[in-house]
């Protein structure tokens, strides 16, 4: 039989259940035309539901988000540094409610999908009004400017407004205009991947063998939990990279949990409660070995080109900044964040594993020397002196090498913690200040060890062999801290923190920070050997 028409919505999802709150009752006011009602928003609506909704996610949580974290916390399976993950990721929760520091000192790329009913009126440029929201949020609070603009094929400036946003507007039936907005840290977002597989992948064995090899790689370098999202088919790349994000922020939830001839897109809860147990044997845990590498996975088929298996997968970190928000004849909702998550700790608090504490404070031969007496995995806190840089400031003291000339003392003479502050609140020796991804820092580790420098560095995640190697090689350590919990390092384990280098380049400026109690674990040692090798080979 011939198919008559019939239009399929690709994301059928289910009734929205999200809780809102009425932010405001004004800028929205009713009208008709050609007797259909309409709702018309004014600008300054839009404007400030945007700076009201990048204010909410850089500073609260979903409270389902924290109930999954503070579940670790009683969970019998769960490794101590599971544990001790997840309760400084509810403590850190507790200090960025104060609306202060934000939860992490990456308050990512502002991100914005509206999905506007043909209903509501605006009569202005939508995405210049959700744009000057961002940039009163990001000019106003604690937060950090990370988008650089390109000024030649090599040569680029901060904005220091965290624009340009990424915004995506879509225009659909009925009388409201709903929203979904992200803040996606360059950490996150580094682990979004795509693969062009071909239909040779659709088979149970070949499928798990391949995702889980996936699964191994994305490592704990964007600061898990994760909320992973894996995306099966789709009608060309960027649809399964979209289709990721959206589930990785819980949109597509509510999608069937089966498919149909007419071609719509669904949720395999079956794969998901495979790979969600994958993800737990890998025992990376919540990122120092354990079984709580997710939360949760989603995985959506979408249907295909069939000549074509694109598979994509990311995930949303422990900073799992999504928001909802509405507009309707009623007013302006956003989704209820958490405003309590003091709840979620535990009475009277789990008791922390001993430590061991460095004293950084004095040669750094002579801290070498202790972390050399110690096993990697072992715990500790620092106290001292240490210098943040990261990529821009070591690609220029790299030039400098390349040119000739000594590293600067401060590359030799202290322990290098790779990070970029959030702003400093009033009143506060630093903002929000957390570890960034260790591994974009590999090839200088390489370069800078042989002549004295970056012998012991502190960040997040994996490194490479080569790293590994050099430490064996130089007398070299690395050293991890924890991802995502950057609100409560900033305002409790950072005592000073002065600009002593390249001070035109903002957050990426050299820093030399005085900490306390601040939390590592040594993961690269003097002799070979690494903690995440060490858990890998199980
Ligand atoms: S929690 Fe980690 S991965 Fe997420 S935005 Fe912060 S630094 Fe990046």
């Amino acid at each position: 039989m011939e198919p008559s028409f019939s239009f399929q919505e690709m994301f059928p999802t289910g009734p929205d259940t999200t809780a809102y709150r009425l932010l405001t009752a004004d800028h929205v006011a009713t009208a008709a035309f050609e007797k259909t009602p309409v709702i018309k928003v004014d600008r300054a609506g839009v404007v400030l539901l945007a700076e009201t909704a990048f204010r909410e996610v850089s500073h609260l949580l979903r409270p389902s988000h924290l109930k999954q974290t503070a579940a670790i916390l009683t969970d019998p399976e769960s490794s101590a540094n599971d544990r001790y993950v997840a309760l400084e990721m509810i403590k850190n929760a507790v200090v960025a409610s104060g609306y202060v520091f934000p939860i992490c000192q990456d308050t990512g790329t502002a991100t914005v999908m509206g999905k506007k009913g043909q209903q509501v009126w605006t009569g202005f440029s939508d995405e210049a009004a959700l744009s000057e929201g961002i940039f009163n949020a990001y000019r106003k609070l604690n937060l950090r400017y990370s988008q650089v603009a390109p000024l030649t094929l090599y040569d680029e400036a901060n904005t220091k407004t965290n624009l340009p946003a990424q915004i995506d507007l879509y225009a659909v039936e009925g009388d409201a205009y709903r929203f979904l907005f992200i803040a996606k840290g360059g950490g996150s977002a580094n682990k979004t991947f795509l693969f062009q597989k071909t239909k040779a992948v659709l088979n149970s064995e070949a499928l798990l063998a391949f995702l889980k090899t996936e699964i191994a790689h994305l490592g704990t370098a964007a600061c898990p939990p994760y909320h992973l999202a894996v995306v099966i088919g789709g009608t060309s790349a960027e649809a399964v990279l979209k289709t990721v994000k959206l589930a990785s922020a819980g949109y597509l939830d509510t999608l069937p949990d089966k498919g149909s001839p007419s071609g719509h897109a669904f949720r395999d809860r079956d794969l998901e409660k495979e790979l969600f147990k994958i993800s737990r044997g890998l025992n990376l845990g919540a990122q120092f070995g354990g079984k709580y590498l997710c939360h949760d996975v989603k995985v959506i088929r979408m249907p295909r080109h069939g000549a074509s298996c694109p598979v994509g997968m990311g995930l949303s970190c422990s900073a799992d900044r999504n928001l909802k928000a509405k507009i309707t004849k009623e007013g302006i909702f956003v989704e209820q964040l958490e405003t309590d998550p003091a709840q979620y700790l535990p009475t009277p608090q789990a008791k922390e594993s001993d430590a061991v504490r460095l004293d950084l404070d004095r040669p750094l031969s002579e801290v070498r020397n202790d972390l050399s007496r110690l096993a990697v995995g072992t715990r500790l806190l620092l106290n001292g002196p240490v210098i943040v840089a990261r990529d821009i400031a070591h690609a220029r003291v790299k030039e400098m090498l390349d040119a000739g000339k000594p590293l600067p003392s401060y590359m030799t003479d202290y322990m290098i913690l790779y990070a970029g502050p959030a702003k400093t609140p009033e009143g506060y020796p630093s903002g929000s200040l957390g570890p960034t991804t260790s591994a974009r820092m590999d090839p200088y580790v390489t370069a800078f060890q042989p002549h004295g420098g970056a012998l012991v560095t502190l960040g997040k995640g994996n490194r490479s062999q080569a790293v590994i190697d050099a430490c064996k090689t130089n007398g070299g350590f690395y050293l991890g801290t924890i991802g995502g919990v950057a609100a409560i390092l900033g305002k409790e384990c950072i005592t000073g923190i002065e600009v002593i280098d390249f001070p035109e380049l903002g957050m990426e400026a050299v820093q030399r920070v005085t900490v306390k109690d601040f939390p590592a674990f040594l993961i690269t040692d003097d002799k070979g050997n690494d903690f995440f090798k060490n858990l890998a080979a199980g």
